[in-house]
C-alpha cells in the first residue's frame, strides 16, 4: 500500500497539531493530567527552585511520541515564569547554530531541546560545558587570525526530550540532574483529557462516547486529541453533532482504526510478520521493507505500542507475532506459516 494513502493514527506531529495544540496544551501544572508520580515530582523541583531563587536543574524527558514532554517544557518555563526557547536535535547541525541560541537565553530561561538523541556529537559536545559551567569558546574571525574567546552564559535550563534514553551518551546522560519518564496514560486518564479538550473545542461528548474513543487512542493523549478532533467533523456532519459511543465506534470503523486502536500500518506490520515471515522473528530492516515505512518510525512509534499490547514480541533474533496477533487479526497459526514452494 502506497505511504499517501494508508490511513494511521501515528502519534507523529503534523502541522494540524501544530495549531490545535495551542488552545488544547495545557499550560499549568494544575491541569496537566495523569501521571501522577510525574507530577508531584515537578511540582516538588519547581517549588525549590522558586524557593531558592534558581535556575532549575537540567532535565530529561523520555518517552514515546504524543505522552507530554513539549507540554510539559511549556509548564515548567510558564510556572517558573521565564522564557522558553524551542529547537530540536536535528535542526542543531554546527556548533554555531546552538551557541546563537545559547547566548539569546536569559536568567533562568529555559532551552527545550526535542529529538535530542538526534543532536551530532560535535554539538553534543560543545553542549557539555554550557550544561556543566554555563559557558561556551566562541569563534571569532576567519583563517589565520581567528581566535577563541570563553563566553559566559546565563544560567538556563536546558529540557531535553527523546524517545530512546538508550540512544544518548552516558557523559550526555550524566549531565541531566532530573530524568523524568513519561508513560502510557490510561483509558481513564485518557478521557479526562478528552472532556476537557471537548470543552475547550466547544462541543458535547457523552462519558460513554468519551470511554469508547479513548479505549482506542493507545494511551497516548495526542491520539485522543487527534481522534476527537475526527470524531467532532463525522459527528457534525452525520448526526446532531454529539458524540456518542455510537458515533464513535461508526467514526472510527470509517477511519479503519479497530477496537484495539490498531491503524492500517500496525495491521500492515503484523500482517507482514505473520504472512510473510512466518510469524518471525524477522528483522527490523526487513520489516521496514516490506511495509514501505521508515524503520525509526516504526521502531520509535509503532513498535512500543505492539509490544505493549503484547501483539509482537522483541526476542535476540528479530521480532515475533505473538498469538495473540493472530487470534485479533483473525487467523490461525497454521495459515501464518510460510508456504513451501
Ligand atoms: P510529546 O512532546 O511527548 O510528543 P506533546 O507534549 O506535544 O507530546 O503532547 C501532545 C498533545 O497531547 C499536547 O498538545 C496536549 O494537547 C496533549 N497532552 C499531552 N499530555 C497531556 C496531559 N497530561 N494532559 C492533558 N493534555 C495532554
Amino acid at each position: 500500500m502506497s505511504q499517501n494513502t494508508r490511513k494511521t493514527v501515528s502519534p507523529e506531529y503534523t502541522e494540524t497539531d501544530k495549531l490545535t495544540d495551542v488552545n488544547l496544551r495545557p499550560a499549568f501544572l494544575r491541569d496537566f493530567i495523569g501521571q501522577p508520580s510525574i507530577k508531584e515530582q515537578v511540582a516538588i523541583f519547581i517549588g525549590a527552585a522558586k524557593a531558592r531563587g534558581e535556575a532549575l536543574d537540567h532535565v530529561l524527558l523520555s518517552g514515546p511520541p504524543g505522552l507530554g514532554k513539549t507540554t510539559l517544557a511549556h509548564i515548567f518555563a510558564n510556572e517558573l515564569g521565564v522564557g522558553l526557547h524551542l529547537t530540536s536535535g536535528p535542526v542543531l547541525e554546527r556548533t554555531g547554530d546552538l551557541a546563537s541560541m545559547l547566548t539569546n537565553l536569559n536568567e533562568k530561561d529555559v532551552l527545550f531541546i526535542d529529538e535530542i538523541h538526534r543532536i551530532n556529537r560535535v554539538v553534543e559536545e560543545y553542549l557539555y560545558s554550557a550544561m556543566e559551567d554555563f559557558e561556551i569558546d566562541l569563534m571569532i574571525g576567519e583563517g589565520p587570525t581567528a581566535r577563541s574567546v570563553k563566553i559566559n552564559l546565563n544560567r538556563f535550563t536546558l529540557i531535553g526530550a527523546t524517545t530512546r534514553t538508550g540512544l544518548l551518551t552516558s557523559p550526555f546522560r550524566s549531565r541531566f540532574g532530573v530524568e523524568l519518564r513519561l508513560d502510557y496514560y490510561s483509558t481513564k486518564e485518557l478521557s479526562s483529557i478528552v472532556k476537557r479538550s471537548s470543552g475547550i473545542l466547544g462541543v458535547e461528548i457523552t462519558d460513554e462516547g468519551a470511554r469508547e474513543m479513548t479505549s482506542r487512542a493507545r494511551g497516548t493523549p495526542r491520539i485522543a486529541n487527534r481522534l476527537l478532533k475526527r470524531v467532532r467533523d463525522y459527528a457534525q456532519m452525520k448526526s446532531d453533532g454529539r458524540i456518542t459511543e455510537t458515533v464513535v465506534r461508526d467514526a472510527l470503523s470509517m477511519l479503519e482504526i479497530d477496537s484495539r486502536g490498531l491503524d492500517n500500518l500496525d495491521r500492515a506490520i503484523l500482517t507482514a510478520i505473520i504472512e510473510k515471515f512466518g510469524g518471525g522473528p524477522v528483522g527490523i530492516d526487513t520489516i521496514s521493507a516490506a511495509v514501505s515505512e521508515d524503520k525509526d518510525t516504526i521502531e520509535n512509534v509503532y513498535e512500543p505500542f505492539l509490544i505493549r499490547e503484547g501483539l509482537v514480541e522483541k526476542t535476540p533474533r528479530g521480532r515475533k507475532a505473538t498469538k495473540l496477533a493472530y487470534r485479533h487479526l483473525g487467523l490461525s497459526l497454521s495459515e501464518g506459516q510460510p508456504k513451501l514452494l
